[in-house]
């Protein structure tokens, strides 16, 4: 069953954040526009750094009492939650295709992945919170046990702002935080607003989880707020280091996912013709705009030829444009900003010798899949996440210099190897420098159950997932016990 009743009527958010209910915000408004169209969706409060305050001292009022709710209990409302997001998946998904700009299918994964992140979240309620450690000393009983961490500020950017947010907040509040969220402003429905309206119709108690949007003075108050124990950040590796450096002024916990410039390698054994399918995919799939994105294609110079060409053949099959319509595979690129920035990268790398085999150019914010040959390091397209539909092909000779070219980024989130040979393939993925590897298939693929995170300038060690989220967001408390105080030296 699906209804239409969770974001409509719109008079409930307009213009408002949403803190114990929805307030007034200390910053105006801000309005909500469908990317493809530029038509305005409604309006969005943004929040002041005197809102992020009010919040966090309330978070933390209702944070006691959330800590002491058995776990299982807690995680009663997020198995509600996950209900209610396939009750209203065709909804969120139209919002997401309006406000980010992705096509359906996308939208649809990113809800029912969403569904599942929580529902696995809240599971986490009902494990062991601790266990009985060994002693060497005689008569004391030794405890482990989880306590949540306190108040969760969660910032999250526009490109996937459902799951990204979903990921985070569900294990977060089943460990027995509260969360303050602060979506992007250019997806604040998809990535706020939808989640307020959710855990209102499945009981989550008041105080518990806020919706602050706003940029990044919202964002910085969020960072810099005393009350909040723990930031999880995902977006940029240029924001990520300023809120890495003042989080950790304060000796804050802070999770940071950032940025990627995934190599994607094919050698000279491959299935070219599958190889380019899953390239493509890898490359073009919304507009090139995720983290996982497979930034740079490294090909073996014998293939090399075979693949492009195999690769703009996909690329030129492609429909831009509104994702609306159910032809259309490619949306608008998220802003003028940005799809500004990938003409400059495209635009550079051709200037430098570079060859556009397909697309290179735009019509505003719908840009055409892109694939572009001779690309070698120190061009842009190389050396920079482009975020945006740019396939830029490197070839290699040997094994050695595919490893080398791969590891020629200051990011380290994924890296994808495609061979027949699955021990050349294996002695290659051993020595690439990313938090994620995966063989015979392209580089955006994401589960809850694998461990997701960056290594190098793509994060700081916090993975999301099904594996590591307890520990991510609970600290381990060491309890003994002993019937006496023990008799001491002195
Ligand atoms: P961004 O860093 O500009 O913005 C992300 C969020 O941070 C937004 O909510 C923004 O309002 C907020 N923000 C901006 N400045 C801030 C500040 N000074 N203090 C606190 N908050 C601030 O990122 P973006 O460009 O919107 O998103 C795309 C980036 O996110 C890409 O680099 C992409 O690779 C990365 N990303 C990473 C992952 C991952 O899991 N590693 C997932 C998705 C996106």
């Amino acid at each position: 069953m699906t209804t239409h009743a969770l974001l409509t009527p719109t008079e409930v958010w307009r213009a408002k954040i949403y803190s114990n209910g929805w307030k007034n915000p200390g910053l105006g408004a801000e309005s909500v526009i469908e990317k493809a169209t530029g038509a305005k969706l409604g309006e969005i409060g943004i929040a002041s750094p005197e809102d992020v305050s009010v919040a966090a001292a309330l978070a933390r009022e209702a944070q006691k009492d959330w800590a002491k709710t058995p776990g299982p209990l807690r995680g009663d409302v997020l198995r509600e939650f996950a209900r209610l997001v396939l009750v209203h998946a065709d909804e969120l998904a139209d919002q997401i295709v309006r406000e980010t700009g992705s096509i359906r299918a996308k939208a649809l994964w990113e809800v029912h992945m969403s569904a599942r992140e929580v529902l696995e979240a809240a599971a986490l309620g009902s494990q062991p919170v601790g266990v009985l450690t060994s002693t060497a000393e005689a008569g004391r009983q030794s405890i482990a046990r989880r306590i949540p961490v306190g108040v969760v500020g969660i910032i999250t950017p526009w490109n996937s702002p459902f799951i990204l947010g979903s990921r985070a907040i569900g294990p977060a509040l089943a460990m027995g935080n509260s969360v303050i969220l602060k979506p992007d402003s250019q997806t604040p429905v998809a990535g706020g607003v939808s989640f307020a309206r959710l855990f209102e119709e499945a009981g989550l108690p008041a105080g518990l989880f806020h919706v602050l949007p706003g940029g990044a003075d919202t964002g910085a108050a969020l960072v810099k707020e005393p009350l909040v124990d723990m930031i999880s950040f995902t977006g940029s590796t240029r924001v990520g280091r300023q809120i890495g450096s003042i989080a950790g002024g304060q000796l804050k916990r802070v999770s940071l996912e950032l940025g990627g410039n995934n190599p994607y390698i094919v050698l000279d054994d491959a299935d070219i013709e599958a190889a380019a399918s899953a390239g493509a995919w890898g490359a073009f799939f919304h507009q090139g705009q995720i983290c996982l994105t497979a930034g740079r294609h490294l090909v073996h110079e014998k293939v090399a030829d075979a693949y492009a060409e195999a690769l703009v053949k996909k690329a030129r099959a492609l429909i831009v444009g509104d994702p609306f319509d159910e032809k259309v595979q490619l949306g608008p690129i998220i802003n003028e900003r940005q799809a500004a920035n990938v003409e400059r990268i495209v635009a550079e790398t051709l200037a430098k010798g570079a060859k556009a085999l397909t697309g290179g150019s735009r019509n505003g914010l719908f840009f055409e899949p892109t694939v572009i040959t001779g690309v070698t390091r120190g061009m842009a397209a190389f050396d920079e996440e482009i975020f945006g539909p740019v396939a830029p092909i490197t070839t290699f000779r040997t094994d050695d210099e595919a490893v080398e070219l791969a590891n020629a980024t200051e990011y380290g989130l994924v890296a994808a190897v495609a061979s027949a040979n699955l021990a050349r393939a294996q002695s290659i993925a051993d020595r690439l420098h990313a938090g994620v590897i995966h063989i015979n298939d392209q580089t955006v693929l994401h589960e809850v159950y694998g461990p997701i995170g960056g290594v190098g300038a793509s994060g700081n060690g916090f993975n999301h997932s099904t594996l590591t989220n307890a520990d991510q967001f609970s600290e381990w408390q060491w309890i003994t016990t002993r019937s006496q105080i023990p008799v001491y030296p002195f």
